[in-house]
């Protein structure tokens, strides 16, 4: 057990380290949070600003525990579904849920991150900026922080350490040097670019409001998502080297006749491409797993930091914030008892990281491929048609990760059953009025048992 218990020290202002730091001191902790960069709310810095995500349930949750969910209503956007471009400027629209309460959120990172940093201060959090995070002494628990102004290193006595310092976490690094710890890192072979699409007139959307846009072209695609102020923040995703890629399309006029060719409708709207394309970096996407998580009651890696996942479930942000409340609710449950809260904390979230890990991979393919497939869309309609029947026994595998705080690895199993039943039941037609419900009614019962849904 630690010297000072009731002291915690988390190393990243991110996204989870605020929002941590804030359920902390609502049970009274000290916390102080370390963040290597500058301020963002004083300093202009790129981090992350134009990028938006897709908030949904895990994360609303979290952040309704910490009583952060109304402040933060006027600084998202809520996308009702899928708005798929073909290349001929064709539209489909494909919600994303039952109805529209089942809707994810757009939110600006930069704007989240500066509302979880106000919230933090006014619960008397001091936040460190321009502290880089050097090492950690696994020993004595201090640790060794960089004035990234005057280059001055420290040692700091830091009480219980909570690494939120994201995928390339330096508490983790220190951990690697263990005895025993596994670490794996997969690359996936496509990189990503932010782009924006302008406001029109009156800071108007140039495209439907409430969509998250994509043009899936099979071995790449460009997704959109709206922001608060009329623009779209845009993500393309491309291999890094080939025939259609960053490395392949590195001029100017390159740029332009890619889209041209692929997203037409998209360049229309895009004027500042070229110089959107130069200027932002190429970012890498990247898988981890590790373990153990902690060390002793010493510390813990939490979000990113122990379980980074590529963001096409949109659901790293959901399950950093995710781990948040469980992490809380096991203090509530046990006090400060450091180990046991860590040891049950791993116990309990690793599995579910894990199948949340492997999900976002399969759903790569799922979003620049088949979305634009007409038995992809026939399915989610016969899925809909399933979960109104059958509201407890069959919910779909997209709504149990996202619209339900289902467990990850639940969603995984049953995502895997109802797939081969989706299979089955669709084989043969291509209308919802010729399913065979008595056959579902025989699958369903037969292999689902009733699922608790938490709201
Ligand atoms: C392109 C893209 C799109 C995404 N879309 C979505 C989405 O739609 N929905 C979703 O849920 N998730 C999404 N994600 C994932 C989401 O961004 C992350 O899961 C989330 O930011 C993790 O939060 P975190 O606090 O663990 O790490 P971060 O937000 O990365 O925060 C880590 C913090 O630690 C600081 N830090 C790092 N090293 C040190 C150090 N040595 N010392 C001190 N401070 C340090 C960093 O500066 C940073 O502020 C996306 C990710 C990417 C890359």
């Amino acid at each position: 057990m630690k010297s000072c218990p009731e002291k915690v020290t988390l190393i990243g202002a991110g996204l989870t380290g605020p929002l941590l730091a804030i359920l902390l001191r609502q049970r009274g902790f000290a916390v102080e949070l370390y963040e290597r960069r500058p301020d963002m709310r004083r300093v202009r810095t790129s981090a992350g600003r134009s990028i938006n995500l897709a908030l949904s349930t895990r994360g609303i949750h979290a952040l309704q525990q910490a009583g952060l969910w109304e402040r933060m209503r006027s600084i998202i956007v809520p996308m009702k579904g899928r708005m798929m471009h073909s290349i001929a400027g064709e539209l489909t629209f494909q919600p994303y849920g039952k109805d529209e309460t089942e809707v994810i959120n757009s939110i600006s990172r930069g704007e989240l991150n500066v509302a979880l940093m106000n919230a933090a201060e006014e619960q008397s959090v001091a936040i460190h900026f321009n502290q880089r995070c050097m090492g950690y002494d696994l020993k004595t628990g201090a640790v060794r922080f960089r004035d990234e102004n005057t280059s001055r290193v420290v040692n700091r006595d830091t009480g219980v350490v909570i690494g939120c310092d994201g995928s390339a976490s330096a508490i983790r690094t220190e951990m690697l040097k263990l005895n025993r710890f596994n670490f794996s890192q997969q690359y996936l072979d496509y990189g990503y670019k932010e782009l924006t699409i302008p406001a029109g007139a009156n800071g108007k959307h140039l495209l439907e409001t409430n969509a998250l846009h994509i043009w899936p072209r099979g071995n790449h695609m460009l997704i959109a998502l709206p922001n608060i102020d009329g623009t779209f923040a845009c993500i393309l995703f491309l291999p890094f080297e080939g025939a259609a890629s960053f490395a392949s399309v590195s001029t100017r006029s390159n740029v332009v006749r890619f889209f041209e060719d692929r997203f037409p409708d998209a360049l229309r709207l895009m004027p500042e491409l070229a110089d959107n394309y130069f200027t932002n970096p190429t970012g890498a996407m990247v898988t981890i797993k590790c373990s153990p998580w902690h060390l002793e009651g010493g510390s813990l890696l939490l979000g990113d930091a122990a379980h980074a996942i590529v963001p096409f479930f949109g659901q790293g942000l959901n399950c950093g914030l995710e781990d948040c409340t469980c992490l809380v609710e096991l203090l509530d449950r046990h006090g400060a008892d450091w180990p046991r809260v860590f040891a049950e904390f791993e116990k309990e979230r690793k599995v579910n990281t894990d199948a949340i890990a492997d999900m976002a991979i399969e759903n790569f393919t799922e979003m620049r491929d088949r979305v634009a497939d007409a038995r992809f869309l026939f399915r989610k309609k016969v899925e809909l048609a399933l979960e109104a029947k059958y509201p407890q026994l069959f919910v779909p595998k997209y709504a149990m990760v996202t619209f339900h705080r289902i467990p990850y690895s639940v969603a995984l199993t049953r995502g895997a059953v109802q797939d081969r039943m989706l299979a089955q039941l669709c084989e043969a037609i291509d209308r919802v009025e010729d399913l065979d419900w008595d056959l579902a009614e025989k699958l369903i019962r037969c292999d689902l048992t009733s699922l608790e849904l938490r709201p």
